[in-house]
């Protein structure tokens, strides 16, 4: 789908346009904020995660053209609102590891926020796969160590590439610092990053936070 970016700052309207491609790919449930912060897209993943919650009001279709903030808990908007212009002004990206468990299932993201051209917004949200999640088979080898021995992590987010499903990243932190054997991890680069820190246009790369 196309979306109508303002066209000045960081990228090129077609690496916008691949941007977005990617998102539709990505099993990261991802939107894209504009400069008011309404929501202007969705991915499927987004889809994907409201209609298993059953929550179908979340629906791109329903989403797509309201604002952020209402959605967000009264008492939360000041902080969002000092990520938004604290990513504005370092140009890094922001993380934060947050909790959003259903009835039965207790389940962390963590989400990213990038800044896209003229004050637009790219937030992701990776799952976060810890010991002790109930009805989420913990971090393992069997999941993530390819045949090869090696644990492919994205070397801008940190997501690790799963073996089993490889279009999905997980952010597996307590399972890399477990398994520390440095020299089984090769870096690569997760679909979203490579979109967001190489255009294919040769537009400059943002700074990473550490
Ligand atoms: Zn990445």
């Amino acid at each position: 789908m196309g979306l109508n970016f303002p066209t000045m700052d960081l990228y090129h309207p077609s690496d916008l346009q691949n941007l977005i491609t990617t998102l539709e790919n990505s099993d990261l449930v991802s939107y894209i904020l504009d400069s008011d912060l309404r929501f202007a897209y969705c991915n499927p993943a987004w889809d994907e995660f409201a209609s298993k919650n059953g929550a179908p009001q979340l629906d791109h279709r329903r989403v797509v053209g309201t604002q952020l903030m209402p959605s967000i808990p009264l008492v939360l908007t000041p902080f969002y609102l000092r990520v938004f212009e604290e990513v504005r002004n370092s140009g890094l990206i922001w993380q934060y590891v947050y909790e959003c468990s259903s009835p039965d299932r207790f389940r962390k993201f963590r989400m990213r926020v990038h800044q896209v051209n003229g004050d637009w917004w790219l937030v992701s949200n990776a799952l976060v796969v810890e010991e002790g999640h109930h009805a989420t088979a913990a971090a393992s080898d069997a999941i993530y160590r390819g045949s090869n021995g090696l644990i492919n992590m994205c070397s801008h987010c940190r997501c690790t590439q799963r073996t089993d499903k490889p279009t999905q990243w997980d952010f597996v932190p307590q399972y890399l610092v477990r398994t520390s054997q440095a020299l089984t991890v090769s870096h690569g680069i997760c679909p979203i990053c490579y979109a967001y820190f190489y255009p294919p246009n040769g537009q400059p790369l943002r700074e990473q936070p550490q």
